[in-house]
This record gives C-alpha cells, sequence and structure tokens, in this order.
C-alpha cells in the first residue's frame, strides 16, 4: 500500500506522530511514525486496544486535531483544519438533544451554504435510507441507543461525504442492536446505496472489523503505529461460523496477542518496564478466577484465546488484558494466540488461600518492580510508611497522570491482596502494618 501513488488516494499519511503533554513537563508519545492510505471504494478498520491512539489517528484525519509531525493529507492536501467531504460518526451519538430527528440530520447541510429546500430533501433521504423513516419528528430522548446512532449516521450521511470516519460506532450499544445496524450497514454499502466513497472505521473487536471491512490495519500500543495491514477477501454476507470467517480471527488474535508478549530483558529506564512499568488492573478475583479456569478441563492448562474469550464473554481487549497480568506475573505465558499456564500458575491453582496469598506476593516482588521498590521503602523508614504522593511522583516520570492513577490502583488492590503492605485511603499512607 506504500507503493501507491499520491492522488489516486483519499487520505495519505506518512510518518504521522502525535504526543501529548504529560503535565510533568515529559511527552507522552501516542502515535508514532503512522503511515496509512486510504482509497476510494474501501471500507478499513482501524483494530487496537483502548488507548493505542486509534481516536488521536482519527481526529487528525478530521482535521480536529494537528499532528506533532509528519505529514497527513487528504487528496493530496496537507490537512488543516476539518477537510471537505470527510464526516463523523462518534461512539456517543452527540445529538443535539433540543432539536428533533430531522433538525438534527439538516443541521450538517446548514455549513455548507445548501438551501432549506434542498437540505430538507437530502435529510428526508438519509432519514429513509437508514431507516428512521416515520421519526423526523422525534427527539433524541425518544428514541433508542439504537435509533439515535442511526440518527447520527444520518447526519453524517447527509452530506454525501468522500471518507466516512467511524470512532467504534457501536461500542455503546447493545450486542443484538449493535448487530442489526452493523448488518444494515454493510448491506447499504454492498447495494452501493450508501452516497460515501470510503469509510474507514476505529474498532477494538476484532469479529466487526473482519465482519465489515475490507481492510485490516492492526494498531500496536505505546506508542500507535500500524503494525499489521491484513486483507480480508471473504465474500459478504459474512457469517461469524463460518470457518474461514473463524480462522482469520485466530489468526487476529494471535498477532494481537504476540504484541502484547513483554519486551525483554526488563531494563529500568525503557518505558513500561523496570519501576516505570504501567499496570493495568485487574482484580486479584479476577485473576485466580482465570488461573482456575485454565487449570480446569477442558483447558487443562493451555486456552486458545478466541475460545476462552467466548467462553467468559470477554472481549478481545478484556481476555489480553487479562492475559497480560498473568503473563506480567509469570502464572501464564501468551503463546502464539494461546494462554498457557506456567508450573506457577498450575501451582496457584491448586494452593489454599493463604498460599496463595504468599506466591503472589512472592511473584509481586520478584516481577514487578514497584512492588519491590514500595517494600524496601517501608521497611528502611523508621516509621515504617510512605505518602502515596512518594511513588506516584516516581511513576509519572515515565507515564501520564492517568496511567498513574491506574498504576497506583492495581499496586493498592495486589499489595493488599498478598498482603504485603496496608494502604489508608485517608492520609494516602502506605504502611507496613498487616491489614489482617
Ligand atoms: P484509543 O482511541 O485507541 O483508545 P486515544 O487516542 O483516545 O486511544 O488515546 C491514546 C492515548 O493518548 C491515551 O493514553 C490518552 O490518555 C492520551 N490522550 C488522548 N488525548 C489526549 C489529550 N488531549 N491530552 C493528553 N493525553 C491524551
Ligand atoms: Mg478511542
Amino acid at each position: 500500500m506504500l507503493d501507491q501513488p499520491r492522488g489516486s488516494s483519499l487520505v495519505d499519511m506518512r510518518s504521522v506522530c502525535r504526543s501529548f503533554s504529560k503535565g510533568s513537563g515529559e511527552d507522552l508519545l501516542v502515535l508514532e511514525k503512522v503511515d496509512l492510505t486510504i482509497h476510494s471504494g474501501e471500507i478499513v478498520g482501524l483494530l487496537g486496544r483502548s488507548g493505542s491512539g486509534k481516536s488521536t489517528l482519527l481526529r487528525i484525519i478530521a482535521g480536529l486535531i494537528a499532528p506533532s509531525s509528519g505529514d497527513a493529507r487528504c487528496r493530496g492536501e496537507t490537512i488543516m483544519g476539518p477537510p471537505n467531504g470527510v464526516a463523523m460518526v462518534f461512539q456517543s451519538f452527540a445529538l443535539f438533544p433540543w432539536l428533533t430527528v430531522l433538525q438534527n440530520v439538516e443541521l450538517g447541510l446548514e455549513a455548507l451554504g445548501i438551501d432549506a429546500t434542498e437540505r430538507r430533501k437530502r435529510a428526508l433521504a438519509a432519514i429513509d435510507l437508514i431507516g428512521l423513516d416515520g421519526f423526523e419528528s422525534a427527539y433524541p430522548k425518544e428514541l433508542s441507543g439504537g435509533m439515535r446512532q442511526r440518527v447520527g449516521f444520518a447526519r453524517a450521511l447527509v452530506v454525501h461525504p468522500d471518507l466516512l470516519l467511524m470512532d467504534e460506532p457501536f461500542s455503546a450499544l447493545d450486542v443484538l442492536t449493535a448487530e442489526t445496524l452493523r448488518t444494515d450497514l454493510v448491506d447499504l454499502w454492498i447495494e452501493g446505496r450508501l452516497p460515501i466513497r470510503s469509510v474507514l472505521m476505529v474498532t477494538h473487536n476484532i469479529e466487526e472489523a473482519v465482519l465489515m471491512c475490507d481492510r485490516i490495519l492492526v494498531f500496536s500500543s505505546n506508542p500507535g503505529r500500524v503494525a499489521a495491514e491484513i486483507k480480508v477477501e471473504l465474500p459478504h454476507p459474512r457469517h461469524r461460523l463460518d470457518p474461514a470467517f473463524r480462522q482469520l480471527v485466530d489468526s487476529i488474535y494471535a498477532r494481537m496477542a504476540q504484541r502484547a508478549e513483554p519486551k525483554t530483558p526488563a531494563v529500568e529506564g525503557i518505558h513500561g518496564t523496570g519501576v516505570g512499568m504501567i499496570l493495568q488492573h485487574v482484580s486479584s478475583n479476577v485473576l485466580s478466577g482465570l488461573i482456575e479456569t485454565l487449570a480446569a478441563p477442558p483447558y487443562d492448562g493451555r486456552a486458545d484465546l478466541p475460545v476462552l474469550a467466548g467462553h467468559l464473554q470477554l472481549e478481545a481487549d478484556e481476555i489480553f488484558h487479562f492475559g497480560e497480568s498473568l503473563q506480567l506475573l509469570r502464572f501464564a505465558q501468551l503463546n502464539e494466540g494461546d494462554l498457557v499456564l506456567t508450573e506457577a500458575g498450575q501451582r496457584f491453582a491448586h494452593l489454599e488461600t493463604d498460599d496463595r496469598k504468599k506466591l503472589f506476593a512472592e511473584h509481586l516482588i520478584n516481577y514487578v518492580p514497584v512492588m519491590g521498590l514500595i517494600r524496601r521503602v517501608l521497611d528502611e523508614r523508621p516509621s515504617h510508611t510512605a505518602p502515596e504522593a512518594r511513588f506516584r511522583n516516581e511513576l509519572e516520570d515515565y507515564m501520564s497522570e492517568d496511567q498513574a492513577d491506574e498504576t497506583l490502583k492495581t499496586i493498592v488492590s495486589w499489595g493488599r491482596y498478598a498482603e504485603l503492605f496496608a494502604y489508608d485511603e485517608q492520609s494516602e499512607l502506605f504502611s507496613l502494618e498487616n491489614p489482617h
């Protein structure tokens, strides 16, 4: 895709980087050298885990924010402000509550200076197309979530954009409503009835991407970049249970899991390792439950990630997140799309509560450097206490404030479970006093 000459493409990004200020003076690099091209006539999926920078990338294409460096073009021209012919559908509908469906849909055309008669005509056509016929004079609060999102789509379609950007447009809907809306959109697209040329859809849902897209760009995290491109050549209508569909979903899972494997060796000072390791919170109950599930039949220590996700009704994102925590703690390993218990994980599954806590504590000290640091500081101080700020400051040298919050939450929860230290919310003090 890199060989396409400029001009034949709708969107062209080369080496696009974007960072945000972390507050502590340093910058958080969110997008690193992103290359991507979108051609006319395709639905492209941008698949990545939450926090990987997908919305940021979409906002750059929509002209809402600028890249920190690199080249972002729409139809050959550098993007500066919202480009013509690009419309966006948001996850959270973003409708005006005081306007009717028809008025909400017409709104997009006012800015284009289209006269009232034509506006009305086009808005009614878009409303009809998207299945909202009869709801023209309803207000958003009178509609279900699915209907509201249809208004969101109608409002984007009414301008007849060349490129429709969608940021997780189905993720706020319940499962059945989301599936109906996906199918309706794909049908309209296949029948050539959508007044648009291309779609770029952000999602963290692997099956959704395989269901809808011609091409999937797999986005890696920390920082975000396009790590793989997958062409989906399955004919429409696509069926989730079709073996070819399953196989593709499996292979994408495996690819994404690969990137979830830890960087070795863990060197202090490198982003995401050492004391600066970002810890995503997973409760010790969930971790114990997952270890037990993995140890028991039918898995007997090894589970295919999509199968396990299906069984536990988890999204890909969640199962990776849990799998990574187990891997970080050396209770399991992600291996070619499988989650495999280690010897310690097997042992954990068969221990009683108190012994589980001891094993957990041992692994925290050995494999999560910040836990060792906190324990050392508490041991050395005569008071055997230390304020949270002592560690927060250190964490914020490596990560954003939000990430430090999440990491501290994890530290407190795991530390309490393992009885490594106590933490008092009121005084924000860590201490060696055993909470039990
Ligand atoms: P995704 O859509 O893949 O979940 P986002 O693009 O929303 O990811 O965010 C990626 C990272 O950038 C996150 O760590 C987020 O906290 C950070 N981020 C996004 N927007 C801003 C902003 N305006 N200021 C600071 N940090 C931001
Ligand atoms: Mg997002």
